[in-house]
């Protein structure tokens, strides 16, 4: 069976009392491997690593251009390793095939990405405020040590958009995976150890939530990037404000999907499948709530359930497979309970609904739930499965007012043939990303993140690597023996100010 160790300071360790727990394969529940789980200590040793990796300049001191050749050594390694990393998430996280391969190449790109993006000078000289006699400039630095905490869904690449960008910025971090599946971020630590960066610099541990609270509150850390649900996502905003740390946050979302009336009807009605239903809707930004007007609506849903008997549930190894397990067996049961809500909230339950017939592990079938009010819970919250609720409005106006009446505002989308009618619903859509006739495709160079309850920062492109630095402004005077007068004299009068 495989074993992991935690990655502190450059070492594979046991855990300080040696306590380990096991991954569970969520297709025919085996033990995948048996892991070291962190204790508080270890997490200190782990925080007191990257401080000291951070304090002594081993990696802030660098310039971009040897923190870019490291990085790309990094993505280099993921290429190499792609099909045991992809063997190994399919059996971790019971993505399917072709999820995981997605998964493994889009690691690889933010790797390769992040390694361009470190290249650039963030600092800038913004002026001269008098010719001749004093300089502003705008310096961007490392954040310093930074607690990075990741949810189950998307277990290598949700490491590799932290640890890229802290990298990128000059940072020394502390990954922690989440205990469903914590296989591939180990592997991960493997083939960081096998480049050169520097001891200390990136830290990889396990456990749950006493050690992402360490996490979070521990003095020697900076910055705290999580990535999770919004409930613990306010409780990690709640914990760092007792010492002020800088927070990003990449939470849950309940994104709204605008069909128009002139849509290409096959086109999105496939788009609808994908959006909701890629990854068993395990997926943060998946179109979980599906509006139209009642002009489509009855063909619309009567397709939606075509495709939805058509879609194969299998093996998530099997290269043809689009159904595979849910993550674990408390994500199957939440779930079902919620399927259970539907049905008491009164909305006509179309199709699946259950677990399929032949499989141990914790499937749940494609499920579609039409006649839904935006105001039913099925329509408000997260549910996080295969579970698209189908809302009728009467125009497009309302469909928007609906789309926006959501306490969250991760991603959205529009279904139109005509390019400035759909723009102008994306516009007025409350969402940090908006497909039009499109779902699920990000590009590492845009900014990626939530409105309202769906979070706070931005991850991907410049302003990901941003959010790793502080920004500091030095005020030079370059005329030393100049007779200055401070106090009410100011250098520069109100007026030319
Ligand atoms: P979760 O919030 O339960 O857990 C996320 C991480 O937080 C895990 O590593 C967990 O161990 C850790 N954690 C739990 N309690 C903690 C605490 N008290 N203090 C610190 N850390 C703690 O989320 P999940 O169930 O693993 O993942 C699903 C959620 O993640 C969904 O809500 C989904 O929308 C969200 N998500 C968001 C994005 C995004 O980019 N916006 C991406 C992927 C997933």
């Amino acid at each position: 069976m495989l074993e992991y160790k935690l990655y502190i300071d450059g070492q594979f360790i046991d855990s300080s009392d040696n306590s380990t727990f096991d991954s569970i394969n969520p297709y025919d529940k085996s033990i995948v491997a048996k892991i070291a789980k962190a204790t508080v200590n270890d997490t200190r040793d782990a925080i007191k690593a990257a401080r000291k990796a951070f304090d002594s300049g081993v990696w802030s001191d660098k310039s971009g251009e040897e923190r870019s050749a490291i990085i790309k050594q990094i993505a280099d390694k993921i290429k190499e390793n792609t099909p045991r990393l992809l063997e190994l998430e399919i059996m971790d996280s019971g993505s399917t095939y072709k999820k995981a391969k997605d998964d493994m190449f889009l690691t690889y790109r933010a790797a390769s990405t992040f390694s361009k993006l470190a290249l650039v000078d963030l600092s800038e000289d913004i002026g001269i405020s008098k010719e001749g006699i004093s300089k502003n400039l705008m310096v961007r630095e490392p954040v310093g040590v930074c607690s990075a905490i990741i949810p189950w869904n998307f277990p290598l690449q949700m490491a590799m958009w932290k640890i890229a960008p802290a990298l990128a910025a000059g940072c020394t971090i502390v990954l922690k995976p989440a205990p469903e599946t914590s296989v591939t971020a180990m592997e991960l630590a493997k083939l960081i150890d096998e480049t050169d960066l520097p001891k200390g610099v990136v830290n990889i541990i396990t456990g749950d939530a006493e050690v992402g609270e360490e996490m979070v509150t521990n003095p020697l850390v900076d910055k705290v990037a999580f990535t999770g649900s919004t409930e613990i996502g306010k409780k990690v905003m709640n914990l760092a404000s007792a010492s002020m740390k800088k927070v990003t946050l990449e939470l849950g979302g309940k994104s709204a999907n605008i069909v128009l009336d002139d849509a290409d009807m096959e086109l999105a009605v496939d788009g609808s499948v994908y959006a909701c239903y890629f990854h068993n809707g395990q997926c943060c930004v998946a179109g979980s709530r599906l509006i139209m007007t009642n002009k489509i609506y009855d063909e619309f849903v009567e397709r939606i359930k075509n495709k939805l008997a058509k879609m194969k549930i299998g093996n998530p190894m099997d290269k043809d497979t689009d159904v595979g397990p849910l993550v674990s067996e408390k994500q199957q049961k939440r779930v079902l309970e919620y399927i259970e809500i539907g049905k008491k909230e009164g909305a006509r339950l179309v199709y699946g609904g259950g677990i399929p017939k032949g499989f141990d592990g914790y499937y749940v079938e494609p499920t579609l739930f039409a006649d839904v009010t935006n105001n039913m819970r099925i329509a408000q919250e997260e549910i996080f499965g295969p579970v698209l609720s189908v809302i009728k409005v009467n125009t497009e106006a309302e469909a928007i007012s609906v789309a926006n009446d959501s306490s969250f505002g991760l991603a959205g989308g529009v279904w139109s043939k005509d390019n400035d009618r759909a723009m102008n619903v994306a516009k007025k859509l409350r969402a940090g990303t908006i497909w039009i006739n499109e779902w699920h495709l990000l590009n590492d160079k845009a900014p990626f993140g939530g409105y309202k309850q769906s979070g706070l920062g931005r991850e991907l492109g410049l302003e990901g690597v941003k959010a790793y630095t502080e920004v500091k402004h030095i005020h030079v005077d370059e005329i030393l023996d100049r007779k200055k007068k401070f106090w009410y004299n100011v250098a520069v009068p109100m007026d030319e100010a």
